[in-house]
């Protein structure tokens, strides 16, 4: 069983569409897959839909990556990526928050689009022309990349879209806690992104996993590309003391990243033991009548 438990879509900053992402899953091999788009489920429709056209048994398990904040190592706040699963996205509060989460990212791409522009030669509404439903810098990028300015979407971030660009511009995420609290109400199971990812900047800190594990958080995410062996081993200790569930997965985003569809990957029991902790939604299996793949 091959199982990639977070991936983007156009709905958000990845660059196939959600039945593309599907589709792709499949002829990578993949027997599970996750669509985790940051802050938005529209994506889950349309790759529900293309299950379809899946073999047998393939399943789909539909998420999502929220952003959020927590405390730094240095006790500071801390930009954290939360991932989020088989919740119900009817749940009032939490669809509230994602709609919050979605303006604040065009606002804020707007404003650094426009900052961008008075340097450099692109054109801020075409930038938002192409965004889905959720706003994200690889947007950004990929309009620096067309319009010659960077070589890459990797270029991009390394200078004009870091955190310490002079056209940088913060957005308002939801707090670490509330997160975990909010998710767990809507049916679903967190699981921390790429917690120990430092290429990414400043990490959060350990005992602020520890203090989430008690409000209800559902696991970590161990093998991720960003995480090194050391890193993968520290989380793997840290899941298996606070009884949490650890996870893999490629976070692919089509072109906009360099990686592949299953390049890391989620233990079978792991998959189970998520799938079977969840309330909201059930994980959807290709071939099955709606009703069979309710589980
Ligand atoms: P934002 O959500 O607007 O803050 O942008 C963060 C997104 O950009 C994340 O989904 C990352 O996957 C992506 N990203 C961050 N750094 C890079 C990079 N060096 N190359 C490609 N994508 C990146
Ligand atoms: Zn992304
Ligand atoms: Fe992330
Ligand atoms: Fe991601």
């Amino acid at each position: 069983m091959r199982i990639d438990l977070h991936t983007h879509s156009d709905a958000s900053d990845g660059t196939d569409t959600p039945a593309e992402l599907v589709a792709n899953a499949v002829a990578a091999g993949l027997d599970v897959v996750a669509i985790t788009d940051h802050d938005t489920t529209a994506g889950w429709d349309e790759a529900t839909a293309a299950l379809d056209r899946a073999p047998a048994g393939f399943r789909l398990v539909r998420g999502m990556e929220m952003s959020c904040e927590g405390r730094g190592e240095d006790g500071d706040p801390v930009p954290v990526h939360l991932l989020a699963y088989l919740f119900d996205p009817a749940d009032a509060t939490f669809a509230a928050e994602r709609i919050r989460q979605r303006e604040e990212r065009i606002g804020r791409l707007r404003s650094m689009a426009v900052k961008i522009a008075a340097d450099y030669p692109i054109d801020p509404d075409a930038v938002l022309a192409r965004v889905g439903t959720s706003a994200g810098r690889p947007h950004l990028a990929a309009a620096l990349v067309a319009a010659g300015v960077v070589d890459s979407v990797g270029q991009a971030f390394e200078d004009l879209l870091s955190r310490k660009s002079k056209y940088y511009v913060p957005k308002l995420d939801a707090p670490l806690d509330d997160a975990v609290a909010m998710i767990a109400a809507a049916g679903g199971v967190s699981v921390i992104a790429h917690a120990r990812a430092r290429m990414r900047g400043r990490l959060l800190a350990l005992d602020h996993i520890e203090e989430l594990a008690e409000l209800g958080l559902g696991g970590l995410e161990i093998f991720h590309p960003d995480h090194n062996d050391d890193d993968r081993a520290l989380l793997a200790h840290l899941a298996a003391s606070l009884d949490l569930i650890g996870t893999g997965s490629s976070d692919y985003h089509g072109d906009n990243k360099a990686l592949r569809l299953g390049e890391c990957s989620t233990d079978p029991e792991a998959f189970e033991a998520l799938a079977a902790r969840a309330t909201g939604v059930s994980v959807l299996v290709a071939g099955a009548t709606r009703s069979d793949g309710e589980r």
